[in-house]
């Protein structure tokens, strides 16, 4: 007899969702996490005594569904109906500003396109929300559901009406750049409109591809994908679905990393029954659904050696390579941002579209970007007790800096891209770096040792057109099944992908318990 139904392997927020949906049907449910606490990327992370900035420290994706169905406000968790301002800065232009109402600091033609440009998306955005929680079906699939799931499709698209059907099917495959140059004139705002499309993807406004989808991803969140700070800021956010966990009767077990999947073999082919954890200890169960990485899943805890070679050679050929540093300073007060009125906006640090462009130009050949671009956060000054009052919080998502660094990161390297960023900063923020306390840099090859993400992948494998949908992260494993018979996945390597969004533990709990 198994000592459990189900082994969730990771309390990142999918695992954290996918456990507690099991156990609410009664399902033993053993939840564990290599790290001495659940989050994920987006856990609670004291960078200096007394200052706190997770990696993740937004939520703009997550759909009002996930929050419903979690039932997280029995959980004290209450999203915020004030949205975060985009404040674009560069050495050339005044300021802009783009709220929920509209821009301030552009010209009449580019304030009144914006109007017609978020309607657009807001409609496309609307016609696709439903498949992001969806299951898609296998490719060659004519069962009932999957037939249904692609007439659902082809209704809502059809519903747009013909022309903006169409539009859609011009708009969504357009490189961010195409896309916002359409729009508007003003360099810096074209700028800041493509960061939402492109972080944490390994491309930059010219490249082809699926920059719109993603976009249109994170606009299925609650607010639009307008980025919000919840009550009691993101700690509220993994707390309540923590405690809505333990509630459902989900046992969770805190540093213990799993080394593999136990796996029993007869003639009908393989099957999981278990995990080894690093310690010796062997536990069992009837299934086991996996929140690491598709990389990590299939080639260090299941190996290689056990896998279909086409199989495991696909999982190889992954593109999982992160590009995203995060900067964290601990400073002595709030930094004063040049003609930015309170710095408590998602501020925006690249002049152009071709800056962003050069800064992808130096890191897609391993090197590390001269001008780097930025989205800058100062979370203490919304939120109270992540920094010893009067002091503060910076937290930078930094493109574009190469998991894989040519000759390798040292210490002389990270000098270089600090030096580099805070001489960006300085430029916007006269005098910052006398404010610094402490300072502490994450590469992806920090946040892949750190958080156990292969690439320290943002989206855990990268989110382009021939890795999405049916075919994410490889067609075998999309529905959250997996070649090896009760091993599943259900993080952000799954449909539709990374984020904050519960999707791919929500859609993986569905298929296990459909
Ligand atoms: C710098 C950065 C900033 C970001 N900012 C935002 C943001 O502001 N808003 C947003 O919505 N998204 C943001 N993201 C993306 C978001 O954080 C991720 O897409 C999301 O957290 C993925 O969730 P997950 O539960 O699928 O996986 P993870 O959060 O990666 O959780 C997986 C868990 O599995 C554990 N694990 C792995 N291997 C093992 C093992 N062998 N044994 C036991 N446990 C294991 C890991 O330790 C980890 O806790 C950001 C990402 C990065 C890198």
């Amino acid at each position: 007899m198994s000592n459990y139904d189900t082994i969730v392997i990771g309390a990142g927020h999918n695992g954290l969702i996918c456990a507690t949906m099991l156990a609410r049907v009664g399902q033993r449910v053993l939840l564990l996490e290599a790290n001495d606490k659940v989050g994920g990327l987006a856990a609670d992370r004291e960078f200096f005594p007394g200052f706190h900035a997770p990696l993740a420290n937004t939520l703009y994706a997550l759909p009002a569904s996930t929050i419903k169905e979690l039932r997280l406000q029995d959980y004290d968790f209450h999203m915020n109906s004030e949205t975060l301002d985009l404040i674009a800065l560069s050495p050339n232009e005044p300021p802009i500003t783009i709220t929920d109402q509209g821009l301030e600091g552009v010209d009449a033609a580019d304030s009144e396109a914006y109007g017609a440009y978020r309607e657009q998306l807001r409609t496309f955005q609307k016609a696709l929300a439903p498949f992001w929680s969806k299951t898609m079906p296998s490719i060659g699939d004519k069962d009932l559901k999957a037939l249904m799931t692609f007439a659902h499709m082809g209704l809502k698209l059809r519903m747009l009406g013909r022309d903006d059907m169409l539009e859609f099917f011009r708009v969504a495959t357009l490189p961010m750049r195409d896309l916002v140059d359409e729009h508007f004139t003003s360099a810096s705002l074209k700028a800041a409109l493509c960061w939402d499309g492109l972080v944490g993807t390994k491309m930059a406004p010219r490249s082809p591809n699926q920059a719109v989808l993603t976009l249109l991803n994170r606009m299925a969140g609650r607010n639009d994908g307008q980025h919000v700070v919840p009550h009691g800021g993101m700690n509220a956010f993994i707390d309540a679905l923590a405690r809505a966990a333990e509630a459902a009767g989900v046992e969770t077990r805190l540093s213990s990393p799993v080394a593999s999947i136990v796996l029993d073999g007869d003639e009908n082919g393989l099957r999981c029954s278990g995990v080894h954890l690093t310690n010796g200890e062997t536990l069992t169960a009837s299934r086991v659904v996996s929140s690491a990485d598709p990389k990590t899943t299939f080639l260090k805890l299941v190996g290689a050696a056990n896998l279909e070679i086409e199989f495991s050679n696909r999982i190889r050929r992954l593109r999982c390579d992160g590009y995203v540093a995060k900067l964290n300073l601990a400073l002595r007060e709030q930094p004063v941002f040049t003609g930015v009125h309170r710095p408590d906006g998602r501020l925006i640090l690249a002049p152009s579209m071709d800056a962003i462009e050069f800064a992808w130009d130096n890191a897609k050949y391993g090197e590390l970007p001269e001008n780097p671009v930025m989205e800058v956060t100062l979370p203490s000054v919304r939120e109270a007790g992540i920094a010893p009052h009067g002091q503060h919080v910076l937290s930078a998502n930094v493109m574009y800096v190469p998991a894989d660094l040519k000759g390798g990161w040292n210490e002389s390297q990270r000098q270089t891209l600090v030096d580099r960023l805070l001489a960006q900063l300085e430029q916007h923020a006269p005098g910052l770096t006398d404010l610094i306390l402490h300072r502490e840099l994450l590469t992806p090859a920090d946040l892949e040792r750190e958080y156990h993400v292969s690439g320290g992948h943002w989206h855990h494998a990268e989110p382009a057109i021939d890795q999405l949908l049916m075919m994410r992260p490889t067609y075998e494993a999309a529905q959250y099944r997996t070649p090896i018979d009760g091993l599943f996945l259900c993080g952000a390597g799954s449909h539709p992908g990374g984020d904050l969004t519960g999707n791919p533990g929500r859609n993986a709990a569905r298929e296990i318990l459909a």
